[in-house]
C-alpha cells in the first residue's frame, strides 16, 4: 500500500478528556472545530459524548451541521463564528447554538429565529471575535431575556502563564459578566491550566484533547507511520532530492517514504525532520517534495517497511518546531490521502 497510515486513538483522546476535567471546577466542553483538529470531528465528538461531554464547540455553521448528523439531537453544538447572513437555515435545521458576535448578528438571530437558542461571545482584548463592551453593555438586558445559554471570551495568550495579557482578560470578562443569568466561559487548554479562577462555568479545551502543548501530562493521540517505496545505496559526494540540498558525506543509504507537503508535512522540514524506526532516529536527506520524503536510513541494522514521523518519541510539537510551526498546524495539515485508523472506536 502506497499511503502513510494514520492511526488516532480516541482511548488517549478520551484520557485527555477526563484528565482536563478532572483539572475544571465546572463543565468540560469538547473543541472539534477543523475536523477535530485533522483527527476526525464525528469520530472524536461520538466517543467523547460517550465519555460524558455534552457541549461541543466548531468554528463554522456549515461544521456544526455535519457534527449534528454524527452525533443526533442532545449535545449543544455551539458555533464561534456565530449567526452569518446564509447560516439561519443551517442554524434552525440542524439545532445550533450560534455565538453571537455583534449587535449585527444578534439582531439578525433574534429576528429569523425568535425562539432559537443562542450565546455572546465578548472581546475582552484579543480583538478578533466578540462584542465589545460598549455594544454588549447596550444590548445585554435584551439578550439576557431570549434563551441566552453562555457568555464567553477567549484568551489570546493563555499558554504563556506569565503573561499579563491573562489577568487582564480575566478582569475585563469577570467585571462585563457580573450578575449575568447565562452560564460563562473563558478558558480553552491553556486556560483550565492557569487554575480554578480562569474556569468559570464552562471550559472548551481543543488542542490539549488532541495530545499537543501547553497540555504537558497529554498522553499522545497520532501515530503516522510512512511506508517505504524504495531504498537506495548513494555514493560519498553524490546529492539527493530537488535542487541537491542534500550531499552524502559519506557512502549513504537512502529510504524514499511515501508522503509529502501535499500530505500537510511541511517543506520547510525539509534537511531537519527525524522519522523513526521504532527508537531509532533517521533524517530527512533533501527537500520535501509532494508526495515524497528521502530519509537517511545509514545506521538502521535493517530497513523496516515503514517509517514514523509522529509517535510517542515525536510528538505534534515536536515535529512542529522542525517546522517551524505549532502542533496545532501539524494536527490540522493532516493528509486527507492518509489511511485513518481508529484505536477505542
Ligand atoms: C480554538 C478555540 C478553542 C480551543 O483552543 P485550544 O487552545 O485548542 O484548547 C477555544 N475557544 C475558542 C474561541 C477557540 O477559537
Amino acid at each position: 500500500m502506497g499511503t502513510g497510515i494514520l492511526t488516532i486513538d480516541l482511548d488517549a483522546i478520551a484520557a485527555n478528556w477526563r484528565a482536563l476535567a478532572r483539572l475544571s471546577r465546572g463543565e468540560t466542553g469538547a473543541v472539534v472545530k477543523a475536523n477535530g483538529y485533522g483527527c476526525g470531528a464525528a469520530e472524536v465528538a461520538s466517543r467523547l459524548a460517550r465519555e460524558g461531554a455534552r457541549s461541543f464547540f466548531v468554528a463554522t455553521a456549515e461544521e456544526g451541521a455535519a457534527l449534528r448528523k454524527a452525533l443526533g439531537p442532545g449535545p449543544a453544538i455551539n458555533v464561534f463564528s456565530g449567526h452569518m447572513a446564509s447560516d439561519t437555515g443551517l442554524i434552525r435545521d440542524h439545532a445550533l447554538t450560534p455565538m453571537l458576535n455583534s449587535p449585527e448578528q444578534a439582531a439578525r438571530h433574534r429576528t429569523a429565529l425568535p425562539d432559537a437558542p443562542y450565546g455572546v461571545q465578548l472581546d475582552t482584548g484579543m480583538n478578533r471575535l466578540g462584542m465589545e463592551a460598549p455594544d454588549w453593555g447596550a444590548s445585554r438586558a435584551g439578550l439576557e431575556t431570549g434563551p441566552l445559554t453562555l457568555v464567553m471570551s477567549h484568551l489570546a495568550c493563555a499558554d504563556d502563564p506569565a503573561h499579563p495579557m491573562n489577568a487582564a482578560q480575566l478582569a475585563a470578562f469577570t467585571k462585563m459578566t457580573a450578575g449575568v443569568s447565562a452560564p460563562r466561559s473563558l478558558s480553552a487548554t491553556g486556560g483550565i491550566l492557569l487554575g480554578a479562577d480562569y474556569q468559570f462555568d464552562l471550559t472548551r479545551p481543543g488542542v490539549g484533547l488532541y495530545g499537543g502543548q501547553p497540555f504537558a501530562q497529554a498522553r499522545p493521540v497520532v501515530r503516522l507511520s510512512l511506508p517505504v517505496v524504495q531504498v537506495r545505496d548513494v555514493a560519498f559526494g553524490e546529492t539527493v532530492g530537488y535542487s541537491a540540498s542534500f550531499t552524502a558525506g559519506r557512502k549513504t543509504r537512502i529510504a524514499t517514504v511515501s508522503a509529502g507537503y501535499a500530505d500537510g508535512l511541511i517543506r520547510y522540514m525539509s534537511n531537519t525532520a527525524q522519522l523513526y524506526a521504532n527508537e531509532n532516529i533517521c533524517r530527512l536527506a533533501g527537500r520535501v517534495s509532494m508526495d515524497l520524503l528521502t530519509v537517511d536510513v545509514t545506521d538502521l541494522p535493517e530497513v523496516p517497511d515503514h517509517l514514523d514521523i509522529l509517535c510517542p518519541q515525536q510528538t505534534v510539537d515536536q515535529l512542529a518546531e522542525a517546522a517551524g510551526t505549532i502542533g496545532y498546524e501539524i494536527l490540522t495539515s493532516l493528509g486527507r490521502r492518509y489511511k485513518r485508523r481508529y484505536i477505542g472506536a
